[in-house]
């Protein structure tokens, strides 16, 4: 598996390659946006870690640009903390998924396994499950025809679920990856926030969308 570090920080990069490369994945290395840019137009990559904030180019460019060109190699994105707004603008350029850094390099790995197990997710921006449909780009969501409002995290939530539709999802990674909150810290928010955006999105309905996965989490599919 050939892996693509694309990060500024020499320190940073230098512990994330020697780690991945004793897992015994082949690593390459740019130091900044235009060498990263230029390997990735050169070189076929499994897996691209890419760091957001780059001298050269960003690492949003990189993103817009990969998938422009329809290339469907999988992304980890490193954001910066607090950046919530972050993983919403990553999503829909068509990031795999994202690290808030500072980060253990245990879960670096555990993350770049599941996204080599699953294979790319294709970046799509309008979903249709039934006849419920979010658009990820003006952050609409439709259910029989009537709109429905959602806060901003509620639609973060019901767009993290849609994306990995079928994948049952722990209350710890979706509160990771709504709320940034850590491994330990209270998913109760996750639980009250799945009840609230059930009943705007699913109440009102006969073909429930968000089922509860006892002891786990919760899974979003047609049943
Ligand atoms: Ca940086």
């Amino acid at each position: 598996m050939h892996i693509l570090i694309i990060e500024d920080e020499c320190k940073t990069a230098a512990f994330l390659a020697k780690g991945l490369k004793e897992e015994r994945f082949v690593i390459d290395v740019a130091g900044n946006g235009m060498d990263g840019q230029h390997n990735i137009d050169h070189i076929h990559y499994d897996l691209i870690i890419l760091d957001v904030m780059l001298p050269g180019k960003d690492g949003w460019s990189i993103l817009g640009d990969l998938r422009q060109t329809q290339k469907q190699t999988p992304v980890l994105l490193l954001t910066a903390k607090d950046a919530v707004a972050d993983k919403v603008r990553g999503l829909e350029l068509g990031a795999d998924d994202y690290l808030v850094k500072p980060f253990a390099f245990s879960e670096l790995l555990a993350r770049i396994r599941t996204i080599l197990r699953r294979g790319p997710i294709r970046q799509i921006n309008i979903f249709k499950i039934l006849d419920l449909e979010i658009d990820a780009i003006r952050h609409r969501v439709h259910r029989g025809g009537i709109r429905i409002d959602l806060t901003p995290k509620e639609f973060q939530l019901l767009l993290l679920m849609a994306r990995r539709q079928g994948e049952v999802l722990s209350r710890t990674f979706i509160a990771e990856q709504v709320w940034e909150i850590n491994f330990n810290s209270d998913t109760n928010v996750v639980d009250v926030a799945v009840r609230r955006l059930r009943r705007k999105v699913d109440d009102s309905f006969d073909n429930k969308l968000i089922h509860t996965v006892r002891g786990v989490g919760y899974v979003f599919e047609q049943r």
